[in-house]
């Protein structure tokens, strides 16, 4: 069996025993059946606190109020929302303290540059950190998955060089098993399977493209590892992908989208369609230019009051959603399919699978963009624009511990300080890309 990680982290015993809790899962199974017209006034009624927050407490908002001359009172429905200012990652690029309501010490920080290329920094409250992993957890059971699911959890490998090389980590107050993507080789496939069938998953939960280099593994042996839901998230799968994990994990896919920012949240139901959980956050599918099918996703957050963006332009695009009601029978309005991250896998000098290898690059601070290449299995360049308070020194120190702590100790690895950042013909810029074949 693995060997336990460390004792529960305070952030999860923050969620399993924060007293909302319950109040939080009523209200969600109490919405989850509600009508269109019930949502709304549930997201006007938030809306209205949020507005009444922001304009006396953010700083952002202050001054933003102060000078269009628009009264807060005056936003009170959905309608009234496109009297405020569209929020763009520049905003949060740049000058994140303006929106933050409560003191740090008090939230959580993330850093992630997402699809972009350009990290931003945001804070989260504990109160809605836990409402989103509620909110999660009523997606499960959608699918017949207990609350306290285990799952086998595979993301990165940013536990492969603490852990010794082993391949797994057991976090047992959290239910989790992980699994480094970096130790998913043959030589170490037995050990993984034995711990797997030991740890007798519900689930298995993460990024396709590291679900999909176990999935294939288990292909070449011709075994199958049967659980309850494929959970997924952060990425666009490909029809082959979606087979593949089908095909050998045997549930189905539970795909979600959210962001970084943490401004909307959606998750395919039991007839496969993908719902706004419109109780999470206040959804505006806005025009994108030069494109008659194609909208953004804009989200209002509803439940995060130590951070609060309304308006919040998420850069994800989705085409638009079939009109028609879910025979599952939810309120929750549908969103089209998204146009999410994609990105090429890396390899190690020996073989080894690196998958969502653009997480080398996704937290830099004082960059303005930032990209990693593959130009040989093994061989890496990052290339970046400087943004506010560019430091060449620090970035280059924590390019080279990201690169060593997420593909493992003695990659060659060049750094370049470009002006702007090549894009490819469809101006998307990649954080990451394989250069070569
Ligand atoms: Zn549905």
């Amino acid at each position: 069996m693995a060997p336990p990680g460390p004792r529960l982290s305070l952030k999860h015993r923050v969620r399993r025993l924060h007293p909302l809790a319950p109040a939080m899962n009523h209200t969600l199974a109490r919405l989850e059946r509600a009508t269109a017209e019930d949502l709304t006034r549930y997201q006007e009624r938030r809306l209205r606190w949020m507005v009444r927050l922001v304009a006396a407490r953010s700083p952002f908002y202050r001054e933003w109020f102060k000078t269009s001359g628009v009264d807060p009172r005056d936003i009170r429905t959905l309608a009234d929302l496109e009297q405020l200012p569209l929020l763009t990652r520049r905003h949060l690029v740049e000058r994140p303290d303006d929106f933050r309501v409560y003191p740090r010490r008090v939230m959580w920080p993330s850093r992630s540059s997402g699809t972009s290329g350009a990290p931003v920094t945001v804070y989260r409250t504990q109160g809605s950190s836990i409402y989103e992993l509620a909110a999660l957890r009523r997606q499960w059971r959608w699918f017949g998955l207990p609350s306290s699911a285990r799952r086998v959890v595979l993301r990165g490998s940013d536990f492969a060089s603490d852990q010794g090389g082993y391949p797994t980590k057991l976090i047992p107050g959290a239910n989790q098993l992980m699994v480094s993507s970096f130790q998913l080789t043959p030589a170490n496939l037995d050990q993984i399977l034995d711990d797997i069938r030991a740890f007798e998953p519900h689930a298995i939960e993460g990024w396709p493209s590291s679900m999909n280099v176990l999935a294939k593994l288990l292909l070449e042996r011709s075994t199958h590892l049967p659980v309850r839901a494929v959970i997924t998230s952060s990425e666009v799968m490909t029809p082959g992908q979606r087979n593949l994990l089908r095909s050998v994990f045997d549930g189905p896919i539970v795909d979600h989208y959210g962001q970084t920012e943490r401004v909307a949240l959606a998750g395919v139901c039991e007839a496969g369609s993908m719902h706004i959980f419109s109780d999470y956050g206040i959804v505006e599918l806005l025009p994108v230019d030069g494109s008659s099918n194609r909208r953004e996703i804009v989200g209002t957050a509803l439940h995060n009051w130590g951070f609060p963006l309304l308006r919040y332009r998420t850069g994800d695009e989705v085409v638009s959603a079939p009109s028609s009601a879910c025979v599952c029978g939810r309120a929750f309005p549908l969103l089209g399919d998204i146009d999410g991250r994609i990105e090429d896998t890396f390899s190690t000098a020996d073989g080894r699978p690196l998958p969502l290898p653009g997480t080398a690059v996704d937290d830099l601070a004082g960059v303005h963009e930032a990209q990693i290449a593959q130009l040989a299995p093994g061989r890496f360049e990052v290339r970046v624009s400087p943004g506010v308070g560019f430091d060449e020194k620090a970035v280059s120190v924590q390019i080279r511990e990201n690169v060593d702590r997420l593909f493992g100790e003695g990659h060659e690895l060049t750094i370049r300080v470009v002006d702007e950042l090549k894009r490819p013909p469809s101006g998307k810029l990649k954080s990451a890309v394989v250069e070569s074949r």
